[in-house]
Protein backbone atom coordinates (compact mmCIF):
# COMPACT_ATOMS: atom_id res chain seq x y z
CA UNK A 1 0.00 0.00 0.00
CA UNK A 2 0.80 3.33 -0.86
CA UNK A 3 1.92 5.98 1.71
CA UNK A 4 -1.40 8.57 2.08
CA UNK A 5 0.53 11.58 1.53
CA UNK A 6 0.95 13.93 -1.40
CA UNK A 7 4.49 14.58 -2.56
CA UNK A 8 2.69 18.17 -4.42
CA UNK A 9 0.76 19.41 -2.18
CA UNK A 10 3.40 18.07 0.83
CA UNK A 11 0.62 17.24 2.52
CA UNK A 12 -1.73 13.76 3.74
CA UNK A 13 -4.94 15.61 4.86
CA UNK A 14 -6.19 15.53 1.32
CA UNK A 15 -5.72 11.47 0.50
CA UNK A 16 -8.41 9.90 0.19
CA UNK A 17 -8.80 5.92 -1.70
CA UNK A 18 -11.22 7.14 -4.76
CA UNK A 19 -11.28 5.45 -8.13
CA UNK A 20 -8.79 6.51 -11.13
CA UNK A 21 -9.14 6.34 -14.42
CA UNK A 22 -6.00 5.81 -16.76
CA UNK A 23 -5.64 7.05 -20.32
CA UNK A 24 -3.93 3.83 -22.06
CA UNK A 25 -4.26 4.72 -26.09
CA UNK A 26 -7.82 5.29 -26.85
CA UNK A 27 -9.16 2.86 -23.83
CA UNK A 28 -8.89 3.58 -20.37
CA UNK A 29 -8.08 1.91 -17.37
CA UNK A 30 -10.05 1.73 -13.94
CA UNK A 31 -8.87 1.32 -10.55
CA UNK A 32 -9.09 2.23 -6.96
CA UNK A 33 -6.10 3.85 -5.11
CA UNK A 34 -4.82 6.45 -2.72
CA UNK A 35 -5.53 9.62 -4.55
CA UNK A 36 -4.88 13.78 -3.45
CA UNK A 37 -8.49 15.18 -3.57
CA UNK A 38 -6.45 18.77 -3.75
CA UNK A 39 -4.52 18.43 -6.63
CA UNK A 40 -5.41 14.95 -8.09
CA UNK A 41 -2.11 13.49 -7.41
CA UNK A 42 -1.73 9.45 -7.06
CA UNK A 43 0.91 6.89 -7.30
CA UNK A 44 1.28 4.71 -10.69
CA UNK A 45 2.31 2.13 -8.45
CA UNK A 46 3.94 -1.55 -9.31
CA UNK A 47 0.51 -3.02 -7.91
CA UNK A 48 -1.38 -0.78 -10.40
CA UNK A 49 1.17 -1.33 -13.39
CA UNK A 50 0.39 -4.92 -12.87
CA UNK A 51 -3.47 -4.77 -12.58
CA UNK A 52 -3.27 -2.71 -15.75
CA UNK A 53 -1.07 -5.14 -17.46
CA UNK A 54 -3.52 -7.77 -16.93
CA UNK A 55 -6.58 -6.03 -17.95
CA UNK A 56 -4.21 -5.07 -21.24
CA UNK A 57 -3.92 -8.62 -21.94
CA UNK A 58 -7.14 -9.71 -21.21
CA UNK A 59 -8.48 -6.73 -24.08
CA UNK A 60 -9.99 -8.24 -26.84
CA UNK A 61 -10.13 -4.68 -28.83
CA UNK A 62 -7.52 -2.53 -30.29
CA UNK A 63 -5.72 0.06 -28.12
CA UNK A 64 -4.72 2.51 -30.98
CA UNK A 65 -5.25 2.40 -34.53
CA UNK A 66 -2.11 4.65 -35.78
CA UNK A 67 -2.02 5.31 -39.47
CA UNK A 68 1.60 5.48 -41.01
CA UNK A 69 2.00 6.55 -44.43
CA UNK A 70 3.76 4.61 -46.81
CA UNK A 71 4.62 4.84 -50.65
CA UNK A 72 3.51 2.74 -53.51
CA UNK A 73 6.76 0.95 -54.26
CA UNK A 74 6.81 0.41 -50.15
CA UNK A 75 3.24 -0.86 -50.18
CA UNK A 76 3.58 -3.09 -52.81
CA UNK A 77 7.24 -4.67 -51.64
CA UNK A 78 4.99 -5.50 -48.27
CA UNK A 79 2.35 -7.20 -50.49
CA UNK A 80 4.43 -9.24 -52.07
CA UNK A 81 6.34 -10.14 -48.80
CA UNK A 82 3.49 -10.86 -47.09
CA UNK A 83 1.63 -13.04 -49.57
CA UNK A 84 4.94 -15.04 -49.42
CA UNK A 85 4.57 -15.75 -46.41
CA UNK A 86 0.46 -16.09 -46.32
CA UNK A 87 -0.57 -13.16 -44.55
CA UNK A 88 -1.69 -9.85 -45.21
CA UNK A 89 -0.19 -6.25 -45.68
CA UNK A 90 -1.32 -4.63 -42.41
CA UNK A 91 -0.27 -7.81 -40.33
CA UNK A 92 3.36 -7.99 -41.73
CA UNK A 93 3.20 -3.90 -40.87
CA UNK A 94 2.48 -5.06 -37.19
CA UNK A 95 4.92 -7.79 -37.25
CA UNK A 96 7.97 -6.02 -38.69
CA UNK A 97 6.99 -3.30 -35.77
CA UNK A 98 7.17 -6.24 -33.62
CA UNK A 99 10.44 -7.24 -34.64
CA UNK A 100 11.79 -3.88 -34.62
CA UNK A 101 10.70 -2.91 -30.87
CA UNK A 102 12.11 -6.21 -29.36
CA UNK A 103 14.96 -7.18 -31.21
CA UNK A 104 16.60 -4.05 -33.52
CA UNK A 105 16.17 -0.79 -30.90
CA UNK A 106 17.99 -2.97 -28.04
CA UNK A 107 20.87 -3.63 -29.47
CA UNK A 108 24.11 -1.70 -28.80
CA UNK A 109 24.46 -1.42 -32.95
CA UNK A 110 20.83 -0.20 -33.65
CA UNK A 111 22.19 3.92 -34.78
CA UNK A 112 24.79 2.22 -37.05
CA UNK A 113 21.84 -0.23 -38.21
CA UNK A 114 19.44 2.69 -38.78
CA UNK A 115 21.81 4.92 -40.66
CA UNK A 116 23.07 2.10 -42.97
CA UNK A 117 19.55 1.12 -43.95
CA UNK A 118 18.25 4.99 -44.22
CA UNK A 119 21.05 5.40 -46.74
CA UNK A 120 20.94 1.92 -48.67
CA UNK A 121 19.96 1.75 -52.61
CA UNK A 122 17.23 -0.20 -51.52
CA UNK A 123 15.61 1.93 -48.98
CA UNK A 124 15.27 4.74 -51.79
CA UNK A 125 13.45 2.45 -53.78
CA UNK A 126 11.01 1.61 -50.84
CA UNK A 127 10.34 5.66 -51.10
CA UNK A 128 9.31 5.74 -54.76
CA UNK A 129 5.64 6.66 -55.80
CA UNK A 130 2.57 8.39 -54.61
CA UNK A 131 2.48 8.23 -50.56
CA UNK A 132 -1.39 6.95 -49.03
CA UNK A 133 -1.94 5.97 -45.44
CA UNK A 134 -2.86 2.37 -44.08
CA UNK A 135 -4.68 2.17 -40.54
CA UNK A 136 -3.02 -0.26 -38.71
CA UNK A 137 -4.79 -1.46 -35.24
CA UNK A 138 -2.66 -2.16 -32.12
CA UNK A 139 -3.60 -3.86 -29.17
CA UNK A 140 -2.15 -3.77 -25.84
CA UNK A 141 1.12 -5.25 -25.54
CA UNK A 142 2.65 -3.70 -28.66
CA UNK A 143 1.16 -0.62 -27.92
CA UNK A 144 3.13 -0.64 -24.35
CA UNK A 145 6.26 -1.39 -26.71
CA UNK A 146 5.26 1.58 -29.10
CA UNK A 147 4.35 3.80 -26.17
CA UNK A 148 7.98 3.52 -24.60
CA UNK A 149 9.82 4.00 -27.99
CA UNK A 150 7.52 6.90 -29.07
CA UNK A 151 8.69 8.76 -25.21
CA UNK A 152 12.58 7.66 -25.53
CA UNK A 153 12.91 8.70 -29.55
CA UNK A 154 9.59 11.63 -29.10
CA UNK A 155 7.76 10.45 -32.46
CA UNK A 156 4.15 9.90 -32.88
CA UNK A 157 3.33 6.06 -33.14
CA UNK A 158 2.36 6.51 -37.01
CA UNK A 159 6.07 7.64 -37.39
CA UNK A 160 7.61 5.19 -35.27
CA UNK A 161 5.93 2.27 -37.39
CA UNK A 162 7.01 3.86 -40.60
CA UNK A 163 10.30 3.65 -39.67
CA UNK A 164 10.14 -0.33 -38.28
CA UNK A 165 8.46 -0.71 -41.21
CA UNK A 166 10.47 0.95 -43.43
CA UNK A 167 14.11 -0.68 -41.69
CA UNK A 168 11.92 -4.12 -42.27
CA UNK A 169 11.28 -4.11 -45.77
CA UNK A 170 15.07 -2.55 -46.36
CA UNK A 171 16.59 -5.64 -44.43
CA UNK A 172 14.58 -7.72 -46.50
CA UNK A 173 15.07 -6.29 -49.88
CA UNK A 174 18.80 -5.68 -49.78
CA UNK A 175 18.98 -9.21 -48.01
CA UNK A 176 22.41 -7.56 -46.30
CA UNK A 177 24.52 -6.69 -48.95
CA UNK A 178 28.32 -6.04 -48.02
CA UNK A 179 27.02 -5.89 -44.26
CA UNK A 180 27.28 -9.41 -42.57
CA UNK A 181 25.36 -8.10 -39.55
CA UNK A 182 22.57 -7.40 -41.95
CA UNK A 183 22.57 -10.31 -43.27
CA UNK A 184 22.09 -12.24 -39.84
CA UNK A 185 18.84 -9.70 -39.05
CA UNK A 186 17.63 -9.79 -42.38
CA UNK A 187 18.24 -13.90 -41.91
CA UNK A 188 16.10 -13.66 -38.34
CA UNK A 189 13.56 -11.61 -39.38
CA UNK A 190 12.24 -13.91 -42.31
CA UNK A 191 12.30 -16.76 -39.57
CA UNK A 192 10.06 -14.15 -37.30
CA UNK A 193 7.49 -13.19 -39.73
CA UNK A 194 7.57 -17.39 -40.87
CA UNK A 195 6.79 -18.17 -37.22
CA UNK A 196 4.28 -15.39 -36.76
CA UNK A 197 2.67 -15.95 -40.16
CA UNK A 198 2.30 -20.05 -38.60
CA UNK A 199 0.67 -19.09 -35.53
CA UNK A 200 -1.35 -16.69 -37.57
ZN1 LIG B 1 -1.92 16.96 -3.62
Amino acid sequence: MTKRFCPHCEDDKNVVERKVSIPVGAESFSTRTLVCKECGHYALTSEIRREMDEWGRSLTKNIIEPQPIFSEAAHRFAEEMAARHGIKRVPLFRVLTAFYLNRVVNRDDFQELKKFCESHASRKLLEEGTRSKVSVPIRYLMYRKLQTFSEVWKVPHAKAIEEAVLFGLTVLSCKGENFDRLKTIAESLQQYIADVAQAA
